[in-house]
């Protein structure tokens, strides 16, 4: 029994797949696409490979913190939750922007984006001040404008303890502007198929992108050959 049950469940996880690689159109970007080390947003496009099943256990575990997050809003009565996991899509000067934005909430009058971050490092970095980041700045940024909601707020949760941070974060218009002209550099390197820089490797800030990176060795090999 022990391990028909573990199996199920590692069979479960190993087999769901993240819910924007179904859909890798050149042209159609999800939030989560612009801040990332763009030659392994490019491999991804050209490949999709899926990832290890350790990170996918950590998507799952989010999910789960998701769901219970819906619970605390609808038995909290000061927050109206108007809308749960909604999918839209936008477009902007050829490029279309397409995601699914966990909250969409009212407050003291007050419509809001939520986006729920899960981690397992909220405790450390919020001794140091480094909870918030701008790698998920940039992608409610990019929910506040597909939905017209000029107000979001990242709330990070740490799985181990459900300790909690919240940081609100208002639409600039400027930082909009840097988001389109970053999208826009991807999708010529996707659609001219040219391998854009390793921005993991290079900068020093990102070199935690590498850790679990699924294309590290086409990577290392400033691999352009990528058919599976
Ligand atoms: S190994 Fe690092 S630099 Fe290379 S594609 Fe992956 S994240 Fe980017």
């Amino acid at each position: 029994m022990d391990r028909i049950l573990k199996g199920s469940i590692d069979s479960f996880i190993e087999n769901t797949r993240h819910k924007h690689r179904g859909s890798q159109t050149v042209g159609e970007y999800h939030p989560s696409h612009i801040p990332y080390c763009m030659r392994r947003v490019w491999y991804d496009f050209k490949i999709g490979r899926e990832f290890p099943i350790e990170v996918k256990r950590k998507m799952e575990a989010g999910k789960v913190i998701h769901s219970w997050m819906d619970g605390v809003f609808k038995s909290d009565g000061k927050i109206t939750v108007l809308e749960t996991e909604i999918t839209k899509e936008r477009g902007i000067g050829g490029l279309k922007f397409k995601g699914t934005c966990d909250f969409i909430v009212e407050a003291d009058g007050q419509k809001a984006i939520i986006d729920i971050k899960s981690t397992s490092w909220l405790k450390s970095q919020i001794e140091k001040g480094q909870d918030l980041k701008d790698h998920h700045i940039t992608q409610v940024m990019v929910y506040s404008w597909m939905f017209d909601i000029p107000t979001a707020y990242l709330l990070y949760i740490d799985r181990s303890d459900l300790t909690t941070s919240c940081h609100k974060v208002e639409f600039d218009k400027n930082e909009f502007e840097g988001i389109l002209r970053r999208t826009t550099t991807l999708d010529a390197h996707l659609t001219e198929n040219t391998l854009p820089e390793a921005e993991g490797k290079l900068d020093k800030d990102r070199n935690w992108e590498c850790k679990n990176c699924p294309y590290s060795v086409e990577c290392e090999n400033n691999k352009m050959e990528v058919k599976e």
